[in-house]
């Protein structure tokens, strides 16, 4: 299939998302945090901090899954971006593993939709045009060797991860 045929990009709140699994930007020690992590942890409820809790962390460019609780979506997956330190400490291999694992871990769990966060574009300060040039080629690899998830969507709060997103996917729709 096109592997950009199921990637959508679309401004709003990703808790409110109705799809399988959402992802969460977590920082490694899975305990909450700011940003879209507390965002996520107000809306599904105590139920999830109780459940990350028993997880133990999650090390950067890992994910692990828990349930959605309050939740539309069914499942949250929880991946931990690299802090951007200028590009030469390994960040695009650590931002491309948190996209391939959270996508390998939505198709373990029969996930078809998933909606992502710009993760590590907000306090972990990644540049997002060259975050949205790692993502959205590490979602393509992975779609082009994957039938599921069917449906990958980035859903941006702000204008300035939507443009960059929009730019970027425009160049891999342009090269087929
Ligand atoms: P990180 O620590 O990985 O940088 P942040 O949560 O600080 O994670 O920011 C990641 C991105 O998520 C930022 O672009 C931020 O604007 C965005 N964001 C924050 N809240 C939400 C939300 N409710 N829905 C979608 N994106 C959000």
């Amino acid at each position: 299939m096109d592997a950009a045929a199921g990637i959508e990009i679309v401004r709003g709140d990703i808790t409110t998302q109705a799809v399988d699994a959402i992802v969460n930007a977590a920082n490694s020690s899975l305990l909450g945090g700011g940003g879209v992590d507390g965002a996520i942890h107000r809306a599904a409820g105590p139920g999830l901090l109780a459940e990350c809790r028993q997880l133990h962390g999650c090390p950067t460019g890992e994910a692990v899954l828990t349930k959605g609780y309050r939740l539309k979506a069914k499942c949250v997956i929880h991946t931990v971006g690299p802090v951007w330190s200028g590009g030469k400490q390994g960040e695009p291999g650590l931002l491309a593993s948190c996209y391939a694992n959270s996508l390998a871990l939505a198709v373990r769990h029969n996930c078809s939709s998933i909606a992502f966060p710009a993760i590590s574009c907000g306090v972990y300060g990644y540049p997002f045009a060259a975050a949205a040039a790692t993502s959205l080629r590490a979602v393509h690899e992975f779609l082009s060797a994957h039938d599921e998830p069917r449906i990958v969507r980035w859903v941006m709060l702000g204008a300035t991860p939507y443009d960059a997103w929009t730019a970027e996917i425009a160049k891999f729709r342009s090269n087929g």
